[in-house]
Protein backbone atom coordinates (compact mmCIF):
# COMPACT_ATOMS: atom_id res chain seq x y z
CA UNK A 1 0.00 0.00 0.00
CA UNK A 2 1.56 2.95 -1.38
CA UNK A 3 0.08 6.04 1.01
CA UNK A 4 -1.22 4.74 4.26
CA UNK A 5 -3.13 8.28 4.57
CA UNK A 6 -4.06 8.87 0.35
CA UNK A 7 -7.72 8.69 0.71
CA UNK A 8 -7.77 11.49 3.64
CA UNK A 9 -5.35 13.55 1.82
CA UNK A 10 -6.64 13.17 -1.83
CA UNK A 11 -10.18 13.44 -3.14
CA UNK A 12 -11.73 11.82 -5.86
CA UNK A 13 -11.19 13.43 -9.48
CA UNK A 14 -12.99 12.40 -12.66
CA UNK A 15 -11.46 12.52 -15.57
CA UNK A 16 -13.29 15.91 -17.13
CA UNK A 17 -15.66 15.72 -20.20
CA UNK A 18 -15.21 17.91 -23.07
CA UNK A 19 -17.17 21.35 -23.10
CA UNK A 20 -20.78 20.28 -24.90
CA UNK A 21 -21.12 22.75 -27.63
CA UNK A 22 -17.61 21.23 -28.67
CA UNK A 23 -18.45 17.64 -28.40
CA UNK A 24 -21.90 18.15 -29.89
CA UNK A 25 -19.85 19.23 -33.11
CA UNK A 26 -17.96 15.88 -33.89
CA UNK A 27 -18.32 12.09 -32.60
CA UNK A 28 -14.73 11.83 -30.76
CA UNK A 29 -15.12 10.52 -27.26
CA UNK A 30 -16.43 12.88 -24.69
CA UNK A 31 -13.70 12.51 -21.97
CA UNK A 32 -10.52 13.80 -21.53
CA UNK A 33 -8.04 11.27 -19.42
CA UNK A 34 -6.74 12.15 -16.22
CA UNK A 35 -2.24 12.33 -17.00
CA UNK A 36 -0.58 9.57 -15.58
CA UNK A 37 0.41 11.90 -12.79
CA UNK A 38 -2.85 12.50 -11.52
CA UNK A 39 -4.09 8.88 -11.58
CA UNK A 40 -1.26 7.83 -9.89
CA UNK A 41 -2.65 10.19 -7.16
CA UNK A 42 -6.03 8.90 -7.63
CA UNK A 43 -4.59 5.53 -7.00
CA UNK A 44 -2.68 6.54 -3.34
CA UNK A 45 -6.65 6.59 -2.32
CA UNK A 46 -7.01 2.93 -2.42
CA UNK A 47 -6.86 2.07 1.41
CA UNK A 48 -6.21 -1.91 0.68
CA UNK A 49 -8.76 -2.68 2.84
CA UNK A 50 -7.70 -6.08 3.68
CA UNK A 51 -10.92 -7.59 2.91
CA UNK A 52 -11.08 -5.85 -1.13
CA UNK A 53 -14.85 -6.39 -1.93
CA UNK A 54 -14.13 -4.65 -5.31
CA UNK A 55 -12.83 -7.90 -6.47
CA UNK A 56 -15.89 -9.41 -5.83
CA UNK A 57 -17.53 -6.84 -8.06
CA UNK A 58 -15.56 -6.82 -10.77
CA UNK A 59 -16.49 -9.44 -13.15
CA UNK A 60 -13.28 -11.05 -14.23
CA UNK A 61 -11.57 -10.53 -10.75
CA UNK A 62 -8.84 -7.61 -11.31
CA UNK A 63 -6.21 -7.58 -8.51
CA UNK A 64 -7.32 -3.94 -8.26
CA UNK A 65 -5.89 -3.09 -5.08
CA UNK A 66 -2.57 -4.75 -5.92
CA UNK A 67 -2.29 -2.78 -9.20
CA UNK A 68 -3.87 0.71 -7.46
CA UNK A 69 -0.10 0.43 -5.26
CA UNK A 70 1.65 -0.63 -8.37
CA UNK A 71 0.79 2.64 -9.99
CA UNK A 72 1.31 4.94 -6.67
CA UNK A 73 4.91 4.05 -6.46
CA UNK A 74 5.32 4.55 -10.73
CA UNK A 75 5.42 0.35 -11.60
CA UNK A 76 3.33 1.17 -14.78
CA UNK A 77 5.08 -2.19 -16.06
CA UNK A 78 4.04 -4.11 -13.06
CA UNK A 79 0.63 -2.46 -12.82
CA UNK A 80 -0.17 -3.86 -16.59
CA UNK A 81 1.16 -7.28 -15.95
CA UNK A 82 -1.40 -7.90 -13.62
CA UNK A 83 -4.43 -5.64 -15.49
CA UNK A 84 -3.50 -8.20 -18.30
CA UNK A 85 -3.73 -11.28 -17.02
CA UNK A 86 -6.90 -11.17 -15.86
CA UNK A 87 -8.86 -8.40 -18.37
CA UNK A 88 -8.15 -9.23 -22.24
CA UNK A 89 -9.59 -5.72 -23.09
CA UNK A 90 -8.88 -2.87 -20.13
CA UNK A 91 -8.72 -0.20 -22.55
CA UNK A 92 -12.65 -0.97 -23.22
CA UNK A 93 -13.90 -1.65 -19.79
CA UNK A 94 -11.65 1.56 -18.49
CA UNK A 95 -13.98 3.67 -21.12
CA UNK A 96 -17.17 1.86 -20.98
CA UNK A 97 -17.68 -0.22 -17.68
CA UNK A 98 -20.34 0.97 -15.20
CA UNK A 99 -17.79 -0.55 -12.99
CA UNK A 100 -19.80 -2.70 -10.49
CA UNK A 101 -16.08 -2.47 -8.32
CA UNK A 102 -16.90 0.65 -7.21
CA UNK A 103 -20.04 -0.06 -5.80
CA UNK A 104 -18.69 -2.18 -3.54
CA UNK A 105 -15.40 0.16 -2.94
CA UNK A 106 -15.01 -0.07 0.66
CA UNK A 107 -13.98 3.47 0.70
CA UNK A 108 -17.08 4.28 -0.66
CA UNK A 109 -19.56 3.21 2.33
CA UNK A 110 -18.67 6.95 3.63
CA UNK A 111 -16.89 8.81 1.10
CA UNK A 112 -16.45 8.39 -2.79
CA UNK A 113 -15.19 5.52 -3.71
CA UNK A 114 -11.96 4.88 -5.67
CA UNK A 115 -11.74 5.97 -9.15
CA UNK A 116 -10.58 2.33 -10.49
CA UNK A 117 -12.22 2.52 -13.72
CA UNK A 118 -10.36 5.32 -14.78
CA UNK A 119 -7.29 3.76 -13.29
CA UNK A 120 -7.43 0.74 -15.57
CA UNK A 121 -8.02 3.11 -18.57
CA UNK A 122 -4.91 4.95 -17.27
CA UNK A 123 -2.45 1.31 -16.70
CA UNK A 124 -3.07 0.42 -20.08
CA UNK A 125 -3.16 3.39 -21.95
CA UNK A 126 0.11 4.07 -20.45
CA UNK A 127 1.06 0.66 -21.43
CA UNK A 128 0.81 1.10 -25.00
CA UNK A 129 2.04 4.28 -24.96
CA UNK A 130 5.13 3.13 -23.87
CA UNK A 131 4.95 0.25 -26.02
CA UNK A 132 4.65 -3.02 -23.34
CA UNK A 133 0.99 -4.36 -25.40
CA UNK A 134 2.79 -6.87 -27.74
CA UNK A 135 0.54 -9.70 -29.30
CA UNK A 136 0.80 -13.21 -27.87
CA UNK A 137 2.19 -15.74 -30.30
CA UNK A 138 1.57 -18.79 -28.54
CA UNK A 139 5.77 -20.88 -28.31
CA UNK A 140 3.95 -24.15 -29.52
CA UNK A 141 0.75 -25.00 -31.07
CA UNK A 142 -1.85 -27.68 -30.11
CA UNK A 143 -2.78 -29.01 -33.08
CA UNK A 144 -6.72 -28.74 -31.86
CA UNK A 145 -8.49 -26.04 -33.98
CA UNK A 146 -11.52 -23.95 -31.97
CA UNK A 147 -14.20 -21.92 -34.67
CA UNK A 148 -15.82 -19.22 -32.62
CA UNK A 149 -19.55 -18.05 -33.55
CA UNK A 150 -19.55 -13.68 -32.93
CA UNK A 151 -16.83 -11.13 -32.72
CA UNK A 152 -18.08 -9.26 -30.14
CA UNK A 153 -16.51 -8.81 -26.51
CA UNK A 154 -17.22 -12.72 -25.25
CA UNK A 155 -16.24 -14.45 -28.45
CA UNK A 156 -12.95 -12.35 -29.01
CA UNK A 157 -12.01 -12.90 -25.42
CA UNK A 158 -12.69 -16.65 -25.94
CA UNK A 159 -10.58 -16.23 -28.94
CA UNK A 160 -7.65 -14.62 -27.28
CA UNK A 161 -7.63 -16.86 -24.63
CA UNK A 162 -7.91 -20.32 -26.20
CA UNK A 163 -4.64 -18.48 -28.59
CA UNK A 164 -2.99 -18.28 -25.84
CA UNK A 165 -3.16 -21.32 -25.00
CA UNK A 166 -1.94 -22.92 -28.16
CA UNK A 167 -5.17 -23.35 -30.05
CA UNK A 168 -5.77 -22.09 -33.67
CA UNK A 169 -8.58 -20.24 -33.31
CA UNK A 170 -11.30 -18.99 -35.95
CA UNK A 171 -13.82 -15.79 -34.70
CA UNK A 172 -16.50 -16.06 -37.68
CA UNK A 173 -18.65 -12.84 -37.83
CA UNK A 174 -21.98 -11.96 -40.05
CA UNK A 175 -21.48 -8.38 -39.89
CA UNK A 176 -18.98 -6.69 -42.57
CA UNK A 177 -16.83 -5.95 -39.77
CA UNK A 178 -15.65 -7.23 -36.57
CA UNK A 179 -16.71 -6.02 -32.65
CA UNK A 180 -20.07 -7.26 -32.10
CA UNK A 181 -21.74 -4.39 -30.07
CA UNK A 182 -18.19 -2.78 -29.42
CA UNK A 183 -18.53 -1.65 -33.20
CA UNK A 184 -22.14 -1.04 -33.88
CA UNK A 185 -23.84 -0.71 -30.94
CA UNK A 186 -21.88 1.61 -29.02
CA UNK A 187 -21.73 5.13 -29.98
CA UNK A 188 -17.95 6.73 -31.18
CA UNK A 189 -18.53 9.55 -28.69
CA UNK A 190 -18.13 6.61 -26.24
CA UNK A 191 -15.38 4.23 -27.81
CA UNK A 192 -14.10 5.01 -30.13
CA UNK A 193 -13.08 2.32 -32.90
CA UNK A 194 -9.87 3.03 -33.82
CA UNK A 195 -9.34 1.42 -29.80
CA UNK A 196 -10.86 -1.70 -31.36
CA UNK A 197 -8.88 -1.65 -34.52
CA UNK A 198 -5.65 -1.40 -32.41
CA UNK A 199 -7.15 -4.86 -30.23
CA UNK A 200 -8.11 -6.70 -33.32
CA UNK A 201 -4.83 -5.89 -34.71
CA UNK A 202 -3.14 -7.22 -32.05
CA UNK A 203 -5.05 -10.47 -32.04
CA UNK A 204 -4.61 -11.17 -35.55
CA UNK A 205 -0.86 -10.74 -34.91
CA UNK A 206 -0.99 -13.32 -32.42
CA UNK A 207 -2.51 -15.63 -35.19
CA UNK A 208 -6.49 -15.44 -34.16
CA UNK A 209 -8.01 -15.58 -37.49
CA UNK A 210 -11.08 -13.18 -38.04
CA UNK A 211 -13.66 -13.57 -40.59
CA UNK A 212 -16.10 -11.03 -40.66
CA UNK A 213 -19.19 -11.54 -43.46
CA UNK A 214 -20.45 -14.81 -42.84
CA UNK A 215 -23.35 -15.81 -41.22
CA UNK A 216 -23.68 -19.53 -39.34
CA UNK A 217 -26.40 -21.30 -39.68
CA UNK A 218 -27.47 -19.94 -43.41
CA UNK A 219 -24.18 -19.48 -45.24
CA UNK A 220 -21.87 -21.95 -43.55
CA UNK A 221 -23.71 -24.61 -41.02
CA UNK A 222 -22.59 -25.67 -37.53
CA UNK A 223 -22.38 -29.20 -38.82
CA UNK A 224 -19.81 -28.11 -41.36
CA UNK A 225 -17.93 -25.94 -38.38
CA UNK A 226 -17.86 -29.16 -36.42
CA UNK A 227 -16.28 -30.99 -39.15
CA UNK A 228 -13.85 -28.45 -39.52
CA UNK A 229 -13.08 -28.28 -35.56
CA UNK A 230 -12.12 -30.11 -32.42
CA UNK A 231 -14.75 -27.43 -30.66
CA UNK A 232 -16.88 -24.51 -31.15
CA UNK A 233 -18.26 -21.55 -28.85
CA UNK A 234 -21.74 -19.80 -29.47
CA UNK A 235 -21.29 -16.01 -28.80
CA UNK A 236 -23.94 -14.58 -30.79
CA UNK A 237 -25.11 -12.09 -28.06
CA UNK A 238 -28.46 -11.26 -27.35
CA UNK A 239 -30.04 -9.18 -30.28
CA UNK A 240 -33.78 -9.86 -30.36
CA UNK A 241 -35.20 -6.31 -29.16
CA UNK A 242 -37.99 -6.11 -26.76
CA UNK A 243 -40.94 -4.38 -28.92
CA UNK A 244 -43.61 -2.02 -27.87
CA UNK A 245 -46.96 -3.64 -29.79
CA UNK A 246 -49.38 -0.84 -29.46
CA UNK A 247 -51.82 0.66 -31.99
CA UNK A 248 -49.72 2.33 -34.84
CA UNK A 249 -46.51 0.65 -34.47
CA UNK A 250 -46.55 -0.19 -38.02
CA UNK A 251 -46.04 3.90 -38.45
CA UNK A 252 -43.25 5.21 -40.75
CA UNK A 253 -40.83 6.61 -38.32
CA UNK A 254 -40.61 4.23 -35.64
CA UNK A 255 -36.89 2.21 -35.05
CA UNK A 256 -35.24 -0.16 -32.75
CA UNK A 257 -32.31 1.37 -31.38
CA UNK A 258 -30.25 -0.80 -32.84
CA UNK A 259 -30.98 0.13 -36.12
CA UNK A 260 -30.71 3.59 -35.14
CA UNK A 261 -27.47 3.04 -33.89
CA UNK A 262 -26.41 0.85 -36.49
CA UNK A 263 -26.26 3.20 -38.72
CA UNK A 264 -25.06 6.23 -36.24
CA UNK A 265 -22.06 4.53 -36.31
CA UNK A 266 -21.56 3.83 -39.60
CA UNK A 267 -22.53 7.19 -40.31
CA UNK A 268 -20.09 8.49 -37.76
CA UNK A 269 -17.22 7.22 -39.37
CA UNK A 270 -17.92 8.40 -42.95
CA UNK A 271 -20.02 5.77 -44.61
CA UNK A 272 -22.59 6.77 -46.82
CA UNK A 273 -25.89 5.07 -46.43
CA UNK A 274 -28.56 4.75 -49.65
CA UNK A 275 -31.07 7.88 -48.42
CA UNK A 276 -34.16 5.67 -48.79
CA UNK A 277 -32.66 3.89 -45.65
CA UNK A 278 -31.48 6.13 -43.74
CA UNK A 279 -33.12 6.96 -40.25
CA UNK A 280 -31.38 10.33 -39.15
CA UNK A 281 -32.59 12.64 -36.23
CA UNK A 282 -31.55 16.17 -37.85
CA UNK A 283 -34.01 18.56 -37.56
CA UNK A 284 -36.53 15.80 -35.87
CA UNK A 285 -38.88 15.89 -32.49
CA UNK A 286 -37.14 12.68 -31.16
CA UNK A 287 -38.97 10.15 -28.55
CA UNK A 288 -36.64 7.24 -27.30
CA UNK A 289 -38.79 5.18 -25.45
CA UNK A 290 -36.26 3.19 -22.83
CA UNK A 291 -34.77 5.28 -20.23
CA UNK A 292 -31.32 3.01 -20.07
CA UNK A 293 -27.85 2.99 -21.59
CA UNK A 294 -29.53 2.01 -25.14
CA UNK A 295 -31.69 4.96 -24.43
CA UNK A 296 -29.18 7.20 -23.78
CA UNK A 297 -26.57 6.38 -26.36
CA UNK A 298 -29.89 6.94 -28.77
CA UNK A 299 -29.72 10.60 -27.07
CA UNK A 300 -26.08 11.78 -27.93
CA UNK A 301 -26.69 10.27 -31.71
CA UNK A 302 -29.99 12.33 -32.09
CA UNK A 303 -28.20 15.44 -30.91
CA UNK A 304 -24.91 14.95 -32.91
CA UNK A 305 -27.42 14.86 -35.87
CA UNK A 306 -28.94 17.88 -34.76
CA UNK A 307 -32.39 16.79 -33.83
CA UNK A 308 -34.81 19.73 -32.99
CA UNK A 309 -35.73 18.33 -29.45
CA UNK A 310 -35.01 14.83 -27.88
CA UNK A 311 -37.41 13.29 -25.33
CA UNK A 312 -36.37 10.31 -22.76
CA UNK A 313 -38.87 8.08 -21.53
CA UNK A 314 -38.97 5.46 -18.85
CA UNK A 315 -41.64 2.73 -17.67
CA UNK A 316 -40.11 2.97 -14.23
CA UNK A 317 -40.30 5.80 -11.51
CA UNK A 318 -37.13 8.32 -11.46
CA UNK A 319 -34.80 6.29 -9.07
CA UNK A 320 -33.33 8.11 -5.98
CA UNK A 321 -30.16 9.69 -5.94
CA UNK A 322 -28.78 7.38 -3.37
CA UNK A 323 -28.78 4.03 -2.27
CA UNK A 324 -31.44 2.59 -0.95
CA UNK A 325 -32.66 0.03 1.66
CA UNK A 326 -33.07 -2.80 -1.39
CA UNK A 327 -29.31 -1.98 -2.65
CA UNK A 328 -27.13 -1.99 0.22
CA UNK A 329 -23.31 -1.67 0.37
CA UNK A 330 -21.91 -3.19 -1.25
CA UNK A 331 -23.75 -4.21 -4.25
CA UNK A 332 -24.55 -2.80 -7.68
CA UNK A 333 -27.41 0.19 -7.01
CA UNK A 334 -30.78 1.47 -8.87
CA UNK A 335 -29.82 4.98 -8.67
CA UNK A 336 -30.25 7.90 -11.02
CA UNK A 337 -27.70 8.06 -13.61
CA UNK A 338 -26.88 10.92 -15.70
CA UNK A 339 -24.49 10.32 -18.84
CA UNK A 340 -22.45 12.76 -21.04
CA UNK A 341 -25.55 12.79 -23.38
CA UNK A 342 -28.10 13.20 -20.72
CA UNK A 343 -25.93 16.48 -20.00
CA UNK A 344 -25.95 17.37 -23.74
CA UNK A 345 -29.75 18.02 -23.87
CA UNK A 346 -32.71 15.99 -23.22
CA UNK A 347 -35.90 15.91 -21.33
CA UNK A 348 -36.30 13.12 -19.46
CA UNK A 349 -39.84 11.76 -18.12
CA UNK A 350 -40.17 9.08 -15.78
CA UNK A 351 -43.25 6.94 -14.71
CA UNK A 352 -44.61 7.32 -18.24
CA UNK A 353 -46.62 4.11 -20.48
CA UNK A 354 -47.10 4.84 -24.13
CA UNK A 355 -50.52 3.58 -25.33
CA UNK A 356 -50.57 4.46 -29.06
CA UNK A 357 -48.61 5.58 -31.99
CA UNK A 358 -50.73 8.24 -34.20
CA UNK A 359 -49.55 9.26 -37.94
CA UNK A 360 -50.50 11.38 -40.34
CA UNK A 361 -49.58 10.19 -44.35
CA UNK A 362 -48.37 7.17 -42.70
CA UNK A 363 -45.54 8.60 -40.71
CA UNK A 364 -45.54 8.66 -36.75
CA UNK A 365 -46.50 12.14 -35.63
CA UNK A 366 -47.62 11.70 -31.88
CA UNK A 367 -47.30 9.22 -29.16
CA UNK A 368 -50.13 9.16 -26.70
CA UNK A 369 -49.17 8.40 -23.19
CA UNK A 370 -50.32 8.13 -19.32
CA UNK A 371 -48.43 8.43 -15.85
CA UNK A 372 -48.29 5.33 -14.41
CA UNK A 373 -47.68 4.22 -10.28
CA UNK A 374 -46.61 1.40 -9.07
CA UNK A 375 -48.17 0.03 -5.67
CA UNK A 376 -47.97 -3.04 -4.05
CA UNK A 377 -51.66 -5.10 -3.06
CA UNK A 378 -51.74 -6.64 -0.72
CA UNK A 379 -48.98 -8.83 0.72
CA UNK A 380 -47.37 -9.51 -3.02
CA UNK A 381 -44.20 -8.38 -2.88
CA UNK A 382 -44.02 -7.58 -6.26
CA UNK A 383 -45.13 -3.92 -7.22
CA UNK A 384 -48.39 -3.45 -9.24
CA UNK A 385 -48.66 -1.12 -11.90
CA UNK A 386 -51.48 1.34 -12.56
CA UNK A 387 -52.55 4.13 -15.07
CA UNK A 388 -53.11 7.23 -13.01
CA UNK A 389 -56.82 8.78 -14.04
CA UNK A 390 -56.96 11.96 -15.70
CA UNK A 391 -53.07 12.01 -16.57
CA UNK A 392 -52.97 11.40 -20.36
CA UNK A 393 -50.90 13.62 -22.41
CA UNK A 394 -49.30 13.47 -25.87
CA UNK A 395 -46.13 14.47 -27.46
CA UNK A 396 -44.98 15.17 -30.59
CA UNK A 397 -42.53 13.11 -32.84
CA UNK A 398 -41.45 12.22 -35.67
CA UNK A 399 -38.81 9.74 -35.24
CA UNK A 400 -39.19 7.42 -32.52
CA UNK A 401 -36.60 4.88 -31.56
CA UNK A 402 -37.48 2.20 -29.03
CA UNK A 403 -35.02 0.76 -26.54
CA UNK A 404 -36.66 -1.23 -24.57
CA UNK A 405 -33.67 -4.12 -23.90
CA UNK A 406 -33.21 -7.31 -25.42
CA UNK A 407 -35.09 -10.44 -24.77
CA UNK A 408 -32.96 -13.06 -26.17
CA UNK A 409 -30.56 -14.08 -29.21
CA UNK A 410 -31.93 -13.94 -32.52
CA UNK A 411 -33.46 -17.35 -33.16
CA UNK A 412 -34.04 -17.42 -36.56
CA UNK A 413 -31.12 -18.93 -38.55
CA UNK A 414 -28.05 -20.67 -36.83
CA UNK A 415 -30.38 -21.37 -33.59
CA UNK A 416 -33.56 -22.58 -35.14
CA UNK A 417 -31.60 -24.31 -37.97
CA UNK A 418 -29.19 -26.02 -35.50
CA UNK A 419 -31.13 -27.20 -32.66
CA UNK A 420 -29.33 -26.12 -29.94
CA UNK A 421 -31.31 -26.42 -26.64
CA UNK A 422 -32.59 -23.11 -25.07
CA UNK A 423 -33.52 -21.99 -21.44
CA UNK A 424 -37.24 -20.74 -20.09
CA UNK A 425 -35.76 -17.35 -22.06
CA UNK A 426 -35.25 -18.21 -24.90
CA UNK A 427 -30.86 -18.07 -24.08
CA UNK A 428 -28.97 -20.69 -25.04
CA UNK A 429 -29.13 -23.53 -22.23
CA UNK A 430 -25.39 -25.19 -20.85
CA UNK A 431 -24.51 -26.70 -18.07
CA UNK A 432 -21.78 -25.96 -15.68
CA UNK A 433 -18.89 -26.62 -18.21
CA UNK A 434 -20.41 -24.06 -20.26
CA UNK A 435 -21.39 -27.16 -22.73
CA UNK A 436 -24.78 -26.73 -25.14
CA UNK A 437 -27.11 -29.43 -25.35
CA UNK A 438 -24.93 -30.18 -28.48
CA UNK A 439 -21.56 -32.06 -27.85
CA UNK A 440 -17.96 -30.42 -28.75
CA UNK A 441 -20.57 -27.07 -28.78
CA UNK A 442 -19.95 -24.51 -25.64
CA UNK A 443 -21.75 -20.96 -25.16
CA UNK A 444 -21.03 -17.50 -23.86
CA UNK A 445 -22.00 -13.92 -23.08
CA UNK A 446 -25.08 -12.37 -23.88
CA UNK A 447 -26.66 -15.16 -25.68
CA UNK A 448 -25.82 -17.80 -22.58
CA UNK A 449 -26.65 -15.30 -19.54
CA UNK A 450 -29.22 -12.77 -21.42
CA UNK A 451 -28.36 -9.16 -22.14
CA UNK A 452 -25.45 -7.72 -19.62
CA UNK A 453 -22.44 -5.92 -20.26
CA UNK A 454 -19.27 -5.80 -21.64
CA UNK A 455 -17.10 -7.03 -18.55
CA UNK A 456 -19.54 -10.07 -17.94
CA UNK A 457 -19.18 -10.56 -21.66
CA UNK A 458 -15.45 -10.75 -21.54
CA UNK A 459 -15.38 -12.95 -18.31
CA UNK A 460 -18.21 -15.28 -19.59
CA UNK A 461 -15.58 -15.92 -23.14
CA UNK A 462 -12.54 -16.49 -20.23
CA UNK A 463 -14.51 -19.14 -18.71
CA UNK A 464 -16.17 -20.71 -21.72
CA UNK A 465 -11.63 -20.93 -23.34
CA UNK A 466 -10.99 -22.35 -20.02
CA UNK A 467 -13.73 -24.99 -20.22
CA UNK A 468 -12.80 -25.46 -23.71
CA UNK A 469 -9.07 -26.28 -22.88
CA UNK A 470 -10.24 -28.66 -20.12
CA UNK A 471 -12.51 -30.91 -22.75
CA UNK A 472 -9.69 -30.51 -25.72
CA UNK A 473 -6.49 -30.74 -23.48
CA UNK A 474 -7.88 -32.83 -20.14
CA UNK A 475 -6.71 -29.93 -18.26
CA UNK A 476 -5.79 -26.34 -18.51
CA UNK A 477 -3.32 -23.29 -17.30
CA UNK A 478 -5.78 -20.65 -18.97
CA UNK A 479 -6.58 -17.94 -15.32
CA UNK A 480 -10.30 -18.05 -14.85
CA UNK A 481 -12.15 -16.80 -11.71
C1 LIG B 1 -26.41 0.34 -27.46
C2 LIG B 1 -25.70 -0.47 -26.43
C3 LIG B 1 -24.78 0.16 -25.61
C4 LIG B 1 -24.12 -0.58 -24.62
N1 LIG B 1 -23.23 0.08 -23.82
C5 LIG B 1 -22.56 -0.63 -22.88
C6 LIG B 1 -21.62 0.03 -22.05
O1 LIG B 1 -21.40 1.24 -22.16
N2 LIG B 1 -20.95 -0.72 -21.13
C7 LIG B 1 -21.17 -2.07 -20.98
O2 LIG B 1 -20.53 -2.71 -20.15
N3 LIG B 1 -22.08 -2.71 -21.75
C8 LIG B 1 -22.78 -2.02 -22.70
N4 LIG B 1 -23.70 -2.67 -23.48
C9 LIG B 1 -23.86 -4.13 -23.34
C10 LIG B 1 -22.71 -4.87 -24.05
O3 LIG B 1 -22.42 -4.26 -25.27
C11 LIG B 1 -23.07 -6.36 -24.25
O4 LIG B 1 -23.39 -6.92 -23.00
C12 LIG B 1 -21.89 -7.12 -24.87
O5 LIG B 1 -21.49 -6.56 -26.09
C13 LIG B 1 -22.27 -8.60 -25.08
O6 LIG B 1 -21.21 -9.24 -25.72
P1 LIG B 1 -21.43 -10.56 -26.60
O7 LIG B 1 -20.09 -10.89 -27.16
O8 LIG B 1 -22.12 -11.59 -25.78
O9 LIG B 1 -22.44 -10.17 -27.75
P2 LIG B 1 -22.42 -9.05 -28.90
O10 LIG B 1 -21.55 -7.90 -28.55
O11 LIG B 1 -23.85 -8.79 -29.19
O12 LIG B 1 -21.75 -9.80 -30.13
C14 LIG B 1 -22.37 -10.91 -30.76
C15 LIG B 1 -21.87 -10.97 -32.19
O13 LIG B 1 -22.30 -12.19 -32.78
C16 LIG B 1 -22.60 -11.94 -34.15
N5 LIG B 1 -23.46 -13.01 -34.65
C17 LIG B 1 -24.74 -13.28 -34.27
N6 LIG B 1 -25.20 -14.37 -34.95
C18 LIG B 1 -24.19 -14.78 -35.76
C19 LIG B 1 -24.08 -15.82 -36.71
N7 LIG B 1 -25.10 -16.66 -36.95
N8 LIG B 1 -22.91 -15.97 -37.39
C20 LIG B 1 -21.86 -15.11 -37.17
N9 LIG B 1 -21.93 -14.09 -36.27
C21 LIG B 1 -23.08 -13.92 -35.58
C22 LIG B 1 -23.30 -10.60 -34.07
O14 LIG B 1 -23.35 -9.98 -35.35
C23 LIG B 1 -22.42 -9.87 -33.08
O15 LIG B 1 -21.37 -9.21 -33.72
C24 LIG B 1 -24.39 -1.96 -24.46
C25 LIG B 1 -25.33 -2.58 -25.28
C26 LIG B 1 -25.99 -1.85 -26.25
C27 LIG B 1 -27.01 -2.51 -27.12
S1 LIG C 1 -13.54 -4.24 -15.53
FE1 LIG C 1 -15.23 -2.97 -14.71
S2 LIG C 1 -15.70 -3.92 -12.74
FE2 LIG C 1 -13.65 -4.68 -13.34
S3 LIG C 1 -12.16 -3.24 -12.41
FE3 LIG C 1 -12.59 -2.48 -14.48
S4 LIG C 1 -14.23 -0.99 -14.19
FE4 LIG C 1 -14.19 -2.27 -12.35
Amino acid sequence: MGDQRGFMKVKRKDAPYRPVCERLEDFSEVSAPLSPEESARQASRCMDCGTPFCHWGCPVGNFIPEWNDMMFRGDWAGAFGLLNYTNNFPEITGRVCPAPCESACVLGINDDPVAIRENELSIVEKAFDEGMVKPFIPVERTGKKVAIIGSGPAGLACGDQLNKAGHQVTIFEKDDKPGGLLRYGIPEFKLEKKILERRLSLMKEGGVDIVPGVNIGEEVSLEKLLEDNDAVCVAVGAGHPRDIDIEGRDLGGIHFAMEYLTQGNRLALGESLPREKLISAGGKKVVVIGGGDTGSDCVGTANRQKASCVVQLELMPRPGECRSEQHPWPSYPVILKTSSSHEEGVKREWAVLTKKFLGEGGMVARLECVRVEFTREGESACPVMREIPGSEFSIEADLVIIAAGFVHPQLAGLLSNSGIELDEKKNIKTDEKMMTSIGKVFSAGDSRRGQSLIVWAIAEGRRCAYNIDNYLMGRSFLPVV
